[in-house]
């Protein structure tokens, strides 16, 4: 399959070398030089519990520099550049280009329909984890799932070959009819642990230092899955709060990648996290103080951080 990353940092890397290895016809679609230039030299460095290799069959080059149409546009920016990113990649839309989104947060949908029309949209989550070490090195440990649909509900056949592709490369995918509701959970752990550790500026298990940690978690979880529901979506409350008890508990030491990016001074992904669920409950009715909250406060964060780093 022909196969452009559009976004190709920590998870665009990752998914796009372990397609590469299974033979795909991979392009990485970047605007960080550094990155595509150490790729252009050394290939990519990809290091997981499969080992530490350099992966070479893939091209990685800006949006503006490819020319290929795919047949798979997979979209892992950060949520705020979606837009900016698909408005640079218009000629490499054609008519049987499908696009796909594993990215946090809502509204990815949304964005992803401004240029190519629903039906062939596929939307999902995947708890994959990965990080950036360096240029042109990606590093993940430990292992994950993808759970996708297409975003009109339909099973076309685009979708069993996405999945097939993607888990051939290992990357343990399956079709998912109830893809909103692990969206929306997935949306209410990230509501509640990245903002929290990010005002709190600490990794996930400090939230474990006394017993406030985990109820403000779990009120943040109910918050978010109450404003799921009201959207129609069925949730399964058991499993978040199992997963957030989890996280305080085994993810030491793990700084969410919101808390990173206020580190480095950059924008963070809080308005389609909290920001979205806060706009989606007013819709609703549904009152989410804390989640609110938590919305404000990284907003100033945030701006503080960025004002910091401005020249
Ligand atoms: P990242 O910041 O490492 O990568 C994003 C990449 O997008 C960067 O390399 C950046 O240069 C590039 N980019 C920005 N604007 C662009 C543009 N206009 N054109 C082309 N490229 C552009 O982020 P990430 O950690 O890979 O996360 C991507 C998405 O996946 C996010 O929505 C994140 O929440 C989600 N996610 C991340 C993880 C994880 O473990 N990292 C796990 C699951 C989901």
């Amino acid at each position: 399959m022909k196969i452009a990353i559009l976004g190709a940092g920590a998870m665009g890397s990752l998914f796009g070398g372990l397609l590469a290895e299974a033979d795909q016809h991979v392009t990485l679609l970047d605007i960080n030089d550094a990155h595509l230039h150490a790729i252009a030299m050394h290939g990519l460095r990809l290091e997981t519990d499969g080992g530490d290799r350099h992966v070479r069959n893939l091209h990685a080059t800006r949006p503006g520099g490819a020319t290929d149409v795919p047949d798979l546009l997979i979209v892992f920016t950060k949520a705020m550049h979606t837009r900016a990113a698909l408005a640079s990649v218009h000629h490499l839309l054609g008519p049987a280009t499908h696009v796909l989104t594993l990215q946090n947060g809502l509204g990815n949908v949304e964005a992803l329909a401004s240029v190519v029309q629903r039906e062939r949209i596929f939307v999902g989550v995947t708890t994959w984890p990965a990080d950036l070490a360096g240029p042109g090195h990606v590093r993940s440990h430990g292992t994950g799932v993808i759970r996708l649909m297409s975003a009109d509900g339909e099973r076309p056949p685009m979708l069993a070959r996405v999945v097939d592709v993607l888990s051939a490369a290992g990357l343990n995918c399956h079709a998912d009819e109830n893809v909103w509701g692990a969206v929306w959970e997935k949306v209410a752990f990230n509501a509640a642990l990245n903002p929290l550790c990010t005002v709190l500026n600490q990794p996930v298990d400090a939230l474990g230092a006394v017993e406030d940690g985990l109820t403000l978690a779990l009120t943040i979880v109910d918050e978010v899955l109450a404003v799921a529901r009201a959207s129609g979506i069925a949730v399964d409350a058991a499993k978040v709060n199992d997963n957030v008890r989890h996280a305080i508990v085994a993810h030491r030491g793990h700084k969410p990648s919101m808390l990173q990016d206020v580190l480095a001074g950059r924008p963070t992904e809080i308005e389609s996290i909290n920001g979205a669920v806060v706009a989606t409950a007013r819709r609703h009715g549904v009152p989410v103080p804390h989640t609110e909250t938590l919305m404000q406060l990284v907003r100033l964060v945030q701006a503080n951080a960025m004002h910091k780093q401005a020249p």
